[in-house]
Protein backbone atom coordinates (compact mmCIF):
# COMPACT_ATOMS: atom_id res chain seq x y z
CA UNK A 1 0.00 0.00 0.00
CA UNK A 2 1.18 3.64 -0.76
CA UNK A 3 1.65 6.12 1.58
CA UNK A 4 -0.85 8.45 1.72
CA UNK A 5 0.69 12.49 2.40
CA UNK A 6 0.17 15.86 1.77
CA UNK A 7 2.33 18.53 0.13
CA UNK A 8 4.25 20.19 2.80
CA UNK A 9 5.08 16.23 4.24
CA UNK A 10 6.25 14.99 0.49
CA UNK A 11 8.68 18.40 -0.01
CA UNK A 12 10.31 17.97 3.24
CA UNK A 13 10.55 13.89 2.12
CA UNK A 14 13.89 12.50 0.14
CA UNK A 15 12.97 10.20 -2.60
CA UNK A 16 11.89 6.37 -1.17
CA UNK A 17 10.99 2.79 -3.08
CA UNK A 18 7.86 3.01 -1.39
CA UNK A 19 4.87 4.75 -3.27
CA UNK A 20 2.82 7.67 -2.40
CA UNK A 21 -0.25 9.17 -3.15
CA UNK A 22 -1.48 12.98 -2.71
CA UNK A 23 -4.92 14.44 -3.09
CA UNK A 24 -5.00 17.98 -4.02
CA UNK A 25 -6.29 20.46 -7.08
CA UNK A 26 -4.65 20.98 -10.47
CA UNK A 27 -3.17 24.31 -10.74
CA UNK A 28 -1.28 24.03 -13.87
CA UNK A 29 -0.97 20.93 -16.28
CA UNK A 30 1.95 21.93 -18.69
CA UNK A 31 3.01 19.67 -21.96
CA UNK A 32 0.58 16.93 -21.13
CA UNK A 33 3.26 16.23 -19.00
CA UNK A 34 3.98 18.62 -15.76
CA UNK A 35 1.11 18.85 -13.34
CA UNK A 36 1.49 21.21 -10.65
CA UNK A 37 -0.80 19.86 -7.38
CA UNK A 38 -1.50 22.23 -4.49
CA UNK A 39 -3.28 20.63 -1.57
CA UNK A 40 -3.56 24.14 0.99
CA UNK A 41 -0.83 22.65 3.43
CA UNK A 42 1.89 25.20 1.67
CA UNK A 43 2.34 27.86 -0.57
CA UNK A 44 4.26 25.76 -2.45
CA UNK A 45 3.08 22.93 -5.44
CA UNK A 46 4.19 19.46 -5.85
CA UNK A 47 5.14 18.53 -9.17
CA UNK A 48 3.61 15.68 -10.34
CA UNK A 49 5.33 14.00 -13.90
CA UNK A 50 2.78 11.87 -16.33
CA UNK A 51 4.22 9.74 -18.89
CA UNK A 52 1.60 10.92 -21.16
CA UNK A 53 1.81 7.57 -23.13
CA UNK A 54 0.99 5.22 -20.68
CA UNK A 55 -2.35 7.60 -19.26
CA UNK A 56 -5.46 7.21 -21.72
CA UNK A 57 -6.39 10.27 -23.33
CA UNK A 58 -9.43 10.92 -21.64
CA UNK A 59 -7.98 10.71 -18.32
CA UNK A 60 -5.51 13.08 -18.85
CA UNK A 61 -8.10 15.74 -21.07
CA UNK A 62 -9.60 15.94 -17.11
CA UNK A 63 -6.69 17.18 -15.61
CA UNK A 64 -7.36 20.39 -15.81
CA UNK A 65 -7.06 23.80 -14.00
CA UNK A 66 -9.30 23.58 -10.48
CA UNK A 67 -9.62 20.02 -11.16
CA UNK A 68 -9.18 17.95 -7.49
CA UNK A 69 -7.42 14.55 -8.21
CA UNK A 70 -5.53 11.76 -6.61
CA UNK A 71 -1.82 11.23 -7.49
CA UNK A 72 -0.09 7.69 -7.03
CA UNK A 73 3.55 7.17 -7.65
CA UNK A 74 7.34 7.14 -6.65
CA UNK A 75 8.90 10.55 -5.19
CA UNK A 76 11.72 10.92 -7.18
CA UNK A 77 14.58 13.35 -7.37
CA UNK A 78 13.77 16.31 -9.49
CA UNK A 79 15.16 16.09 -12.50
CA UNK A 80 14.22 20.15 -13.28
CA UNK A 81 15.39 22.85 -11.29
CA UNK A 82 12.78 25.03 -8.76
CA UNK A 83 12.41 21.62 -6.47
CA UNK A 84 14.03 18.96 -5.14
CA UNK A 85 11.55 16.00 -5.35
CA UNK A 86 8.53 15.45 -7.65
CA UNK A 87 6.33 12.42 -8.08
CA UNK A 88 6.71 9.94 -11.02
CA UNK A 89 3.42 9.37 -11.72
CA UNK A 90 1.70 5.90 -11.61
CA UNK A 91 -1.75 6.43 -10.90
CA UNK A 92 -4.13 9.23 -11.39
CA UNK A 93 -7.87 9.44 -10.09
CA UNK A 94 -10.15 12.10 -11.41
CA UNK A 95 -11.97 12.93 -7.72
CA UNK A 96 -13.69 16.02 -8.92
CA UNK A 97 -13.34 17.55 -12.72
CA UNK A 98 -13.52 21.47 -13.48
CA UNK A 99 -14.78 22.54 -16.77
CA UNK A 100 -12.41 24.18 -18.22
CA UNK A 101 -14.91 27.08 -20.23
CA UNK A 102 -16.47 27.23 -16.61
CA UNK A 103 -13.10 27.84 -15.07
CA UNK A 104 -12.07 30.79 -17.61
CA UNK A 105 -14.62 33.05 -15.89
CA UNK A 106 -13.71 32.64 -12.54
CA UNK A 107 -10.76 33.75 -10.58
CA UNK A 108 -9.35 30.42 -10.55
CA UNK A 109 -8.00 31.03 -14.13
CA UNK A 110 -4.35 31.17 -13.59
CA UNK A 111 -3.64 34.99 -14.40
CA UNK A 112 -3.14 37.93 -12.61
CA UNK A 113 -6.12 39.08 -10.91
CA UNK A 114 -7.11 42.21 -8.68
CA UNK A 115 -8.05 41.79 -4.79
CA UNK A 116 -11.77 43.28 -5.72
CA UNK A 117 -12.02 40.51 -8.23
CA UNK A 118 -10.88 38.11 -5.45
CA UNK A 119 -13.18 39.43 -2.78
CA UNK A 120 -16.45 38.74 -5.33
CA UNK A 121 -15.48 35.42 -5.27
CA UNK A 122 -14.75 35.08 -1.90
CA UNK A 123 -15.97 31.58 -2.53
CA UNK A 124 -12.85 30.20 -4.83
CA UNK A 125 -10.66 32.78 -3.29
CA UNK A 126 -8.78 30.69 -0.86
CA UNK A 127 -7.96 28.50 -4.04
CA UNK A 128 -5.61 31.51 -4.88
CA UNK A 129 -1.52 32.01 -3.48
CA UNK A 130 -1.98 35.19 -2.23
CA UNK A 131 -5.39 34.34 0.05
CA UNK A 132 -4.15 30.89 1.10
CA UNK A 133 -0.68 32.43 2.04
CA UNK A 134 -2.77 35.07 4.56
CA UNK A 135 -5.01 32.31 5.47
CA UNK A 136 -2.83 30.16 6.83
CA UNK A 137 -0.53 33.06 8.62
CA UNK A 138 -4.16 34.29 10.17
CA UNK A 139 -4.36 30.11 11.47
CA UNK A 140 -0.98 30.50 13.21
CA UNK A 141 -1.66 33.85 14.19
CA UNK A 142 -4.74 32.75 16.19
CA UNK A 143 -2.77 29.98 17.14
CA UNK A 144 0.11 31.90 18.68
CA UNK A 145 -2.04 34.27 20.83
CA UNK A 146 -3.83 31.42 22.71
CA UNK A 147 -0.26 30.13 23.58
CA UNK A 148 1.12 33.48 24.78
CA UNK A 149 -2.09 33.80 26.91
CA UNK A 150 -2.01 30.33 28.25
CA UNK A 151 1.53 30.04 29.01
CA UNK A 152 1.39 33.41 31.15
CA UNK A 153 -1.83 32.55 32.96
CA UNK A 154 -4.54 34.18 31.46
CA UNK A 155 -7.81 32.10 31.26
CA UNK A 156 -9.69 32.28 27.71
CA UNK A 157 -12.98 33.48 28.70
CA UNK A 158 -15.88 33.57 26.32
CA UNK A 159 -18.45 36.73 26.59
CA UNK A 160 -21.44 37.02 25.43
CA UNK A 161 -21.90 37.85 21.90
CA UNK A 162 -26.05 38.63 22.60
CA UNK A 163 -25.72 41.70 25.08
CA UNK A 164 -28.17 43.57 27.08
CA UNK A 165 -26.09 46.19 27.90
CA UNK A 166 -25.76 49.04 25.69
CA UNK A 167 -23.81 51.30 27.48
CA UNK A 168 -20.19 50.20 25.95
CA UNK A 169 -20.34 52.86 24.23
CA UNK A 170 -17.83 51.43 21.24
CA UNK A 171 -19.70 51.79 18.65
CA UNK A 172 -23.11 51.79 16.86
CA UNK A 173 -24.67 48.50 17.54
CA UNK A 174 -26.71 45.93 15.39
CA UNK A 175 -30.36 45.38 16.96
CA UNK A 176 -30.93 41.58 17.98
CA UNK A 177 -34.72 40.69 17.68
CA UNK A 178 -36.91 38.06 17.22
CA UNK A 179 -40.13 40.35 16.21
CA UNK A 180 -41.90 40.19 13.17
CA UNK A 181 -40.46 43.88 12.12
CA UNK A 182 -43.20 44.19 9.53
CA UNK A 183 -45.82 43.65 12.28
CA UNK A 184 -44.21 44.52 15.73
CA UNK A 185 -45.97 44.95 19.35
CA UNK A 186 -46.04 48.44 20.40
CA UNK A 187 -46.70 49.75 23.96
CA UNK A 188 -48.87 52.50 24.82
CA UNK A 189 -46.57 55.32 23.55
CA UNK A 190 -46.62 53.69 20.02
CA UNK A 191 -43.24 52.33 20.47
CA UNK A 192 -41.47 48.98 19.83
CA UNK A 193 -42.94 47.28 23.08
CA UNK A 194 -39.54 45.33 23.71
CA UNK A 195 -41.18 43.74 26.78
CA UNK A 196 -42.52 41.29 24.08
CA UNK A 197 -39.49 40.53 22.64
CA UNK A 198 -37.61 37.24 22.63
CA UNK A 199 -35.56 38.01 26.20
CA UNK A 200 -37.75 40.81 27.40
CA UNK A 201 -35.31 43.52 26.68
CA UNK A 202 -33.61 45.49 23.88
CA UNK A 203 -30.57 43.53 22.88
CA UNK A 204 -27.74 44.20 20.43
CA UNK A 205 -24.89 42.15 19.23
CA UNK A 206 -21.59 42.97 21.28
CA UNK A 207 -19.02 45.99 20.33
CA UNK A 208 -16.97 44.70 22.83
CA UNK A 209 -16.63 41.93 25.53
CA UNK A 210 -14.68 44.72 28.16
CA UNK A 211 -17.26 44.93 30.97
CA UNK A 212 -17.99 41.62 31.49
CA UNK A 213 -14.21 40.54 31.21
CA UNK A 214 -13.81 42.78 33.80
CA UNK A 215 -16.11 41.05 35.53
CA UNK A 216 -13.94 37.33 35.76
CA UNK A 217 -11.00 39.21 35.71
CA UNK A 218 -12.28 39.96 38.98
CA UNK A 219 -12.36 36.58 40.14
CA UNK A 220 -9.64 34.27 38.10
CA UNK A 221 -7.20 37.11 38.05
CA UNK A 222 -5.87 37.39 34.25
CA UNK A 223 -8.26 36.08 31.72
CA UNK A 224 -8.53 37.05 27.96
CA UNK A 225 -11.22 37.05 25.29
CA UNK A 226 -10.72 36.18 21.24
CA UNK A 227 -14.12 36.37 19.67
CA UNK A 228 -16.51 38.08 17.43
CA UNK A 229 -17.35 41.83 17.75
CA UNK A 230 -19.56 43.55 15.90
CA UNK A 231 -20.31 47.31 14.64
CA UNK A 232 -22.35 48.80 12.58
CA UNK A 233 -20.20 51.74 11.50
CA UNK A 234 -20.76 53.62 8.30
CA UNK A 235 -16.82 53.26 7.81
CA UNK A 236 -15.82 52.64 4.82
CA UNK A 237 -12.09 52.40 5.29
CA UNK A 238 -9.28 49.89 4.92
CA UNK A 239 -9.20 49.13 8.22
CA UNK A 240 -13.12 48.87 9.36
CA UNK A 241 -14.99 45.91 9.48
CA UNK A 242 -18.80 45.59 10.47
CA UNK A 243 -17.93 41.68 12.11
CA UNK A 244 -14.56 41.33 13.23
CA UNK A 245 -12.56 39.20 15.68
CA UNK A 246 -11.14 41.22 18.71
CA UNK A 247 -8.58 39.75 21.81
CA UNK A 248 -9.51 41.47 24.71
CA UNK A 249 -7.15 40.51 27.90
CA UNK A 250 -7.96 41.76 31.32
CA UNK A 251 -5.85 41.88 34.34
CA UNK A 252 -6.43 42.44 38.15
CA UNK A 253 -3.86 44.54 40.19
CA UNK A 254 -2.41 46.06 36.62
CA UNK A 255 -1.97 49.03 36.17
CA UNK A 256 -1.70 51.47 33.04
CA UNK A 257 2.02 50.90 32.95
CA UNK A 258 2.00 47.46 33.10
CA UNK A 259 -0.48 46.85 30.53
CA UNK A 260 1.16 48.38 28.12
CA UNK A 261 4.23 45.97 29.44
CA UNK A 262 1.74 43.61 28.16
CA UNK A 263 0.73 44.91 24.93
CA UNK A 264 4.14 45.32 23.73
CA UNK A 265 5.43 41.91 25.01
CA UNK A 266 2.52 40.18 23.40
CA UNK A 267 2.56 41.72 20.25
CA UNK A 268 6.26 40.92 19.64
CA UNK A 269 5.88 37.21 20.80
CA UNK A 270 2.77 36.69 17.68
CA UNK A 271 4.61 39.04 15.67
CA UNK A 272 8.18 36.53 16.06
CA UNK A 273 6.17 33.64 16.14
CA UNK A 274 4.78 34.43 12.86
CA UNK A 275 8.73 35.14 11.41
CA UNK A 276 9.32 31.74 12.77
CA UNK A 277 6.43 29.48 11.69
CA UNK A 278 5.11 31.28 8.71
CA UNK A 279 8.15 31.62 6.36
CA UNK A 280 6.78 30.18 3.30
CA UNK A 281 3.69 32.60 2.71
CA UNK A 282 6.00 35.57 4.36
CA UNK A 283 8.28 34.99 1.39
CA UNK A 284 5.04 35.27 -0.63
CA UNK A 285 3.33 37.82 0.51
CA UNK A 286 7.09 40.01 1.17
CA UNK A 287 7.23 39.84 -2.76
CA UNK A 288 3.74 40.35 -3.57
CA UNK A 289 4.02 43.63 -1.81
CA UNK A 290 6.88 44.71 -3.40
CA UNK A 291 5.09 44.42 -6.95
CA UNK A 292 1.79 46.04 -5.30
CA UNK A 293 4.56 48.62 -4.22
CA UNK A 294 6.06 49.28 -8.00
CA UNK A 295 2.93 50.74 -8.62
CA UNK A 296 3.22 53.64 -6.54
CA UNK A 297 5.63 56.65 -6.57
CA UNK A 298 8.90 56.26 -5.27
CA UNK A 299 8.52 58.82 -2.50
CA UNK A 300 5.39 55.90 -1.44
CA UNK A 301 7.37 53.20 -1.32
CA UNK A 302 8.47 51.37 1.50
CA UNK A 303 12.18 51.33 2.86
CA UNK A 304 11.50 48.36 4.72
CA UNK A 305 10.62 44.65 2.98
CA UNK A 306 7.84 43.10 4.86
CA UNK A 307 9.82 40.35 7.02
CA UNK A 308 12.27 43.76 7.94
CA UNK A 309 8.95 46.14 9.30
CA UNK A 310 7.94 42.74 11.54
CA UNK A 311 11.59 42.46 12.59
CA UNK A 312 11.55 45.91 13.77
CA UNK A 313 8.53 45.32 15.84
CA UNK A 314 10.27 42.58 17.64
CA UNK A 315 13.43 44.27 17.78
CA UNK A 316 12.68 47.79 18.64
CA UNK A 317 11.26 49.32 21.97
CA UNK A 318 7.90 50.88 21.45
CA UNK A 319 8.39 54.76 22.30
CA UNK A 320 5.68 55.37 24.64
CA UNK A 321 4.29 59.47 24.63
CA UNK A 322 1.57 61.26 26.93
CA UNK A 323 -1.03 62.41 24.79
CA UNK A 324 -0.22 66.13 25.67
CA UNK A 325 3.45 65.58 24.46
CA UNK A 326 2.02 64.47 21.30
CA UNK A 327 -0.41 67.52 20.53
CA UNK A 328 2.86 69.79 20.87
CA UNK A 329 4.46 67.87 18.19
CA UNK A 330 1.53 67.80 16.04
CA UNK A 331 1.01 71.77 16.80
CA UNK A 332 4.17 71.92 15.70
CA UNK A 333 4.56 69.13 12.59
CA UNK A 334 5.27 70.79 9.33
CA UNK A 335 2.13 69.13 7.98
CA UNK A 336 -0.18 71.48 10.22
CA UNK A 337 2.04 74.66 10.00
CA UNK A 338 1.37 74.11 6.20
CA UNK A 339 -2.54 73.43 6.42
CA UNK A 340 -1.81 69.58 5.25
CA UNK A 341 -4.06 68.20 8.00
CA UNK A 342 -7.64 67.80 7.20
CA UNK A 343 -7.90 68.31 10.56
CA UNK A 344 -5.64 71.07 12.18
CA UNK A 345 -4.54 70.77 15.76
CA UNK A 346 -5.22 73.52 17.31
CA UNK A 347 -5.92 72.93 21.22
CA UNK A 348 -5.15 71.01 23.73
CA UNK A 349 -8.49 68.11 23.92
CA UNK A 350 -8.46 67.33 20.18
CA UNK A 351 -8.97 63.80 19.24
CA UNK A 352 -6.21 62.10 16.75
CA UNK A 353 -7.15 61.18 13.86
CA UNK A 354 -6.08 58.58 11.84
CA UNK A 355 -3.80 61.01 9.72
CA UNK A 356 -2.30 62.53 12.77
CA UNK A 357 -1.70 59.20 14.35
CA UNK A 358 0.01 57.92 11.27
CA UNK A 359 2.06 61.12 11.28
CA UNK A 360 3.62 60.39 14.80
CA UNK A 361 4.78 57.20 13.61
CA UNK A 362 5.40 56.80 10.60
CA UNK A 363 7.25 60.51 10.04
CA UNK A 364 7.74 61.58 13.31
CA UNK A 365 9.33 58.72 15.63
CA UNK A 366 9.13 55.85 12.86
CA UNK A 367 8.47 53.31 15.38
CA UNK A 368 5.50 51.86 16.98
CA UNK A 369 4.02 54.62 19.55
CA UNK A 370 1.98 53.92 22.96
CA UNK A 371 0.28 57.33 23.10
CA UNK A 372 -1.18 57.36 26.48
CA UNK A 373 -2.78 59.65 29.32
CA UNK A 374 -5.89 61.09 26.77
CA UNK A 375 -8.42 63.97 27.58
CA UNK A 376 -11.60 62.52 29.87
CA UNK A 377 -13.64 64.19 27.31
CA UNK A 378 -12.27 61.79 24.44
CA UNK A 379 -12.22 58.84 25.98
CA UNK A 380 -14.95 56.16 27.66
CA UNK A 381 -16.84 56.26 30.63
CA UNK A 382 -14.88 53.50 32.59
CA UNK A 383 -11.08 54.67 31.92
CA UNK A 384 -9.27 55.71 34.99
CA UNK A 385 -9.57 59.58 36.25
CA UNK A 386 -5.91 60.70 36.70
CA UNK A 387 -5.00 63.40 39.50
CA UNK A 388 -4.88 66.21 37.43
CA UNK A 389 -8.79 65.66 37.06
CA UNK A 390 -9.20 65.92 33.53
CA UNK A 391 -7.16 63.16 31.84
CA UNK A 392 -7.21 59.53 31.93
CA UNK A 393 -5.24 56.25 31.67
CA UNK A 394 -5.80 55.36 28.54
CA UNK A 395 -3.41 54.02 25.95
CA UNK A 396 -3.49 53.29 22.58
CA UNK A 397 -0.72 51.40 20.32
CA UNK A 398 -0.07 53.10 17.23
CA UNK A 399 1.36 50.81 13.98
CA UNK A 400 2.96 51.91 11.13
CA UNK A 401 0.47 51.59 8.21
CA UNK A 402 -2.23 50.73 10.51
CA UNK A 403 -2.94 53.23 12.50
CA UNK A 404 -4.64 52.30 16.00
CA UNK A 405 -4.00 48.52 16.26
CA UNK A 406 -4.46 48.44 20.13
CA UNK A 407 -6.83 50.54 22.59
CA UNK A 408 -7.15 50.42 26.08
CA UNK A 409 -6.75 51.82 29.73
CA UNK A 410 -6.59 50.92 33.18
CA UNK A 411 -10.34 50.99 34.26
CA UNK A 412 -11.57 53.35 36.95
CA UNK A 413 -11.64 51.43 40.33
CA UNK A 414 -13.30 53.78 43.03
CA UNK A 415 -16.99 53.22 43.29
CA UNK A 416 -18.03 57.29 43.66
CA UNK A 417 -16.13 58.35 41.22
CA UNK A 418 -17.08 56.01 38.47
CA UNK A 419 -20.93 56.79 39.53
CA UNK A 420 -19.96 60.18 38.77
CA UNK A 421 -18.72 59.75 35.17
CA UNK A 422 -21.22 57.79 34.55
CA UNK A 423 -24.18 60.53 35.29
CA UNK A 424 -21.70 62.75 33.76
CA UNK A 425 -21.66 61.16 29.99
CA UNK A 426 -26.03 60.58 30.42
CA UNK A 427 -25.56 56.76 30.85
CA UNK A 428 -28.47 54.97 32.68
CA UNK A 429 -26.78 53.69 35.96
CA UNK A 430 -29.40 51.26 36.44
CA UNK A 431 -28.15 49.73 33.28
CA UNK A 432 -24.39 48.90 34.84
CA UNK A 433 -25.80 48.01 38.35
CA UNK A 434 -23.54 44.72 38.07
CA UNK A 435 -20.12 46.72 36.71
CA UNK A 436 -20.86 49.30 39.97
CA UNK A 437 -21.21 45.79 41.95
CA UNK A 438 -17.77 45.47 41.13
CA UNK A 439 -16.64 48.34 42.53
CA UNK A 440 -18.31 47.47 46.20
CA UNK A 441 -17.20 44.25 46.59
CA UNK A 442 -13.51 43.86 46.60
CA UNK A 443 -12.46 46.80 44.55
CA UNK A 444 -9.03 46.57 42.82
CA UNK A 445 -6.81 48.34 40.27
CA UNK A 446 -7.00 46.53 36.82
CA UNK A 447 -6.50 47.32 33.39
CA UNK A 448 -7.22 45.44 29.92
CA UNK A 449 -6.98 46.39 26.45
CA UNK A 450 -8.41 44.90 23.13
CA UNK A 451 -6.73 43.89 20.10
CA UNK A 452 -8.33 43.69 17.04
CA UNK A 453 -7.36 40.70 15.28
CA UNK A 454 -7.30 41.42 11.71
CA UNK A 455 -5.76 44.69 12.27
CA UNK A 456 -2.86 42.19 13.28
CA UNK A 457 -3.19 39.81 10.41
CA UNK A 458 -2.88 42.83 8.04
CA UNK A 459 -0.24 44.50 9.83
CA UNK A 460 1.92 40.73 9.13
CA UNK A 461 0.87 39.88 6.14
CA UNK A 462 1.17 43.48 4.87
CA UNK A 463 -2.26 43.57 3.16
CA UNK A 464 -3.60 47.04 2.56
CA UNK A 465 -7.14 46.18 2.86
CA UNK A 466 -8.80 44.69 5.73
CA UNK A 467 -11.14 43.20 3.77
CA UNK A 468 -8.81 40.88 2.36
CA UNK A 469 -7.80 39.21 5.71
CA UNK A 470 -10.96 37.46 7.14
CA UNK A 471 -12.61 34.73 4.88
CA UNK A 472 -15.71 36.52 4.17
CA UNK A 473 -15.83 40.41 5.00
CA UNK A 474 -19.10 42.16 6.84
CA UNK A 475 -19.00 45.75 5.64
CA UNK A 476 -21.76 48.49 4.85
CA UNK A 477 -23.86 47.17 1.53
CA UNK A 478 -22.01 43.72 1.75
CA UNK A 479 -22.99 40.46 3.09
CA UNK A 480 -22.69 37.82 0.30
CA UNK A 481 -22.05 33.99 1.05
P1 LIG B 1 -10.74 53.16 15.48
O1 LIG B 1 -10.46 54.51 16.03
O2 LIG B 1 -9.69 52.65 14.57
O3 LIG B 1 -12.13 53.03 14.93
P2 LIG B 1 -11.61 52.31 18.06
O4 LIG B 1 -11.09 53.39 18.91
O5 LIG B 1 -13.04 52.31 17.69
O6 LIG B 1 -10.70 52.17 16.74
P3 LIG B 1 -11.56 50.32 20.16
O7 LIG B 1 -12.99 50.52 20.48
O8 LIG B 1 -10.54 50.76 21.13
O9 LIG B 1 -11.23 50.91 18.72
O10 LIG B 1 -11.35 48.77 19.81
C1 LIG B 1 -10.15 48.06 20.09
C2 LIG B 1 -9.45 47.60 18.83
O11 LIG B 1 -10.33 46.92 17.96
C3 LIG B 1 -8.89 48.71 17.98
O12 LIG B 1 -7.64 49.12 18.46
C4 LIG B 1 -8.77 48.04 16.62
O13 LIG B 1 -7.60 47.23 16.56
C5 LIG B 1 -9.95 47.13 16.60
N1 LIG B 1 -11.10 47.67 15.87
C6 LIG B 1 -11.96 48.64 16.26
N2 LIG B 1 -12.94 48.83 15.37
C7 LIG B 1 -12.70 47.94 14.36
C8 LIG B 1 -13.39 47.62 13.16
N3 LIG B 1 -14.50 48.23 12.81
N4 LIG B 1 -12.87 46.65 12.36
C9 LIG B 1 -11.75 45.99 12.73
N5 LIG B 1 -11.06 46.24 13.86
C10 LIG B 1 -11.53 47.20 14.68
MN1 LIG C 1 -13.95 53.02 15.94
Amino acid sequence: MEQEKNVVQLLKSTPSTVAVSVNGWVRSFRSNRFIALNDGSTIKNIQCVVDFENFKETLLKKITVGAAIKVTGLLVESQGSGQQVEIQVSKIEILGEANPEEVKLTILQPKRHTLEKLREQAHLRIRTNTMSAVMRTRSKLAFAVHQYFQENGFYYMNTPIITGSDAEGAGEMFHVTSLDLKNPPLDENGEIDYKQDFFGKETNLTVSGQLEGETYAMGLGKIYTFGPTFRAENSNTSRHLAEFWMIEPEMAFYNLAQNMDLAEDFIKYVVNYALENCEDDLEFLENRLLQEEKAKPQNERSEMSLREKLSFITENNFKRVSYTEAIEILKNSKPNKKKKFKYLIEDWGADLQSEHERFLVEKHFKCPVILFDYPASIKAFYMRLNDDGKTVRAMDVLFPGIGEIVGGSQREERYDVLKEKIAAMGIDEKELWWYLDLRKFGTCVHSGFGLGFERLVQFVTGMTNIRDVIPYPRFPGHAEF
